[in-house]
């Protein structure tokens, strides 16, 4: 990764490149001149490294250095020497430095300040924010997480897929679609890519995955919602029941966390975090056995009611108690469900959630295959079969047993990390106030 504006990163120097020329660049994070001696802590993709020059050594230089403003890009070419006292090991005393853009002052946002700004402040200014080796942590956790997934899903013979995310119907029914505009007619904006992976069960792939968008008009700012959220869905054929497909979840979960724990160390220090690999297999409790959980408890939830905020809270304390962070929620009633649920026992479905300290982290399930019966269930929840007909019809011809599930990248990361609001796990958020940047 060498070139002429650079030979060495911050992280890089060897005891070998000590007293020998050599090239770093970066942004300038900090100048202290106390006078007849300057400090620049540079700061690279890597870290940081100091920059010492003496004013008599160098008076142009040294003027030339100091007056550069924070947060502008240089190329420094020096001298390496050892200085058992400056964090590294090492500083550099320059004889050359180009100034390859100037950073306008005052600074919308500071990279270095102790005190930390607003939420709103900072995302309003994310391209600053990120230069905060903790915000960096974050993404660079969050990319090995994703590698061990596409690794662990491709070992297991899925096959990376990607589906249409203008579509014509949407995928989720119910209220939450973006509309848009498509030339004459009106199309959404895929909620998940449930129709195509369910349509793609009857080619004979039989087991593919796609790391995708979910756009979903969510009304509400809450603290786990976004607007543009990030998943690994998968999609897998011939199975006999939901548990497979919940065995296949639990071995991801634990994959991902496995590689970060392994891999992420540097990361996870900064962010003075631990991960908590879970325990195979996760724990399965039943929507019954939970609602009698919660009920004991007092709360007010009546059977047959989707898990509110406060009662995922809640069952997230009392698995707690047990050193339960990761759960199956299963068999939940068919009609808290979207129609393509596979029911069980006429009032159940083979469906099921997996939370993680009280949140729900994925969804998934067996899916109806029997086109009748999902006619008659689409019917059922209140949506007209006839704008579901090119789904529809490739059911018609062939369609094996089939499930799978939706994983949401986000919400797993703020939970691994312990991160309150989702809008950090996430480059640039999209939620019901925020479309820039
Ligand atoms: P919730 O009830 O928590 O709003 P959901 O049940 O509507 O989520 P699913 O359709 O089951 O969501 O989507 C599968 C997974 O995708 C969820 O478990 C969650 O991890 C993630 N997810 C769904 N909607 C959002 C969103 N608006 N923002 C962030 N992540 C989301
Ligand atoms: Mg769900």
């Amino acid at each position: 990764m060498m070139n002429q504006y650079r030979t060495h990163y911050s992280k890089d120097v060897k005891k070998k490149d000590y007293n020998q020329s050599i090239k770093v660049a970066g942004w300038v994070e900090d100048i202290r001149n106390i006078g007849s001696i300057a400090f620049i802590i540079l700061r690279d993709k890597k870290g940081t490294l100091q920059i010492t020059i003496l004013k008599k050594q160098n008076p142009d230089l040294f003027k030339k250095l100091v007056s550069i403003p924070r947060e502008s890009v240089i190329s420094v070419r020096g001298l390496c020497k050892e200085n058992t006292q400056v964090r590294n090991g090492y500083e550099i005393l320059p004889d050359q430095v180009e100034v390859l853009s100037y950073a306008a002052t005052p600074l919308p946002l500071g990279v270095v300040d102790k005190v930390e700004a607003e939420l709103d402040t900072r995302l309003d200014n994310r391209f600053i924010d990120l230069r905060k080796q903790d915000k960096q942590a974050i993404f660079k956790i969050r990319n090995i997480i994703l590698a061990a997934a596409h690794e662990y899903l491709r070992s297991q013979g899925f096959i990376e897929v990607h589906t249409p995310k203008i579509i014509a119907s949407s995928s989720e029914g119910g209220t939450n679609v973006f509309r848009i505009q498509y030339f004459e007619k009106e199309a959404f904006l895929a909620q998940s890519p449930q129709l195509y992976k369910q349509t793609l069960m009857a080619t004979g792939l039989d087991r593919v995955y796609e790391i995708t968008w979910y756009f979903r008009a969510e009304e509400h700012n809450t603290r786990r919602h976004l607007n543009e959220s990030t998943a690994i869905d998968i999609e897998m054929a011939f199975i006999k029941n939901e548990e497979e497909i919940m065995k296949i979840l639990e071995r991801l979960v634990y994959n991902m966390c496995k590689k970060a724990e392994e891999k992420c160390r540097k990361e996870l220090d900064i962010l003075n975090k631990q991960i908590l690999i879970p325990k195979i297999p996760i724990p399965r409790i039943t929507y019954d056995e939970v609602i009698q959980k919660l009920q004991e408890k007092n709360s007010g939830i009546q059977w047959g009611e989707d898990l509110g905020t406060e009662d995922e809270r809640l069952l997230g304390e009392i698995m707690r108690e047990n050193n339960e962070h990761f759960y199956f929620i299963t068999r939940y009633p068919l009609e808290t469900k979207p129609f393509y649920t596979m029911p069980c026992k006429n009032k159940y479905s083979r469906s099921f959630d997996l939370a993680y300290n009280g949140i729900e982290i994925a969804s998934g399930g067996q899916r109806i295959h029997d086109v009748r019966l999902l006619e008659e269930r689409i019917r059922r929840c209140g949506l007209d079969p006839k704008d579901f007909d090119t789904y529809l019809k490739t059911f018609r011809y062939g369609m094996p047993p089939h499930g799978g599930f939706g994983f949401g990248i986000e919400r797993f990361l703020m939970q691994l990390l312990d991160i309150n609001n989702i809008r950090e796990c996430i480059l640039f958020p999209r939620d019901r106030t925020r479309l820039k940047p």
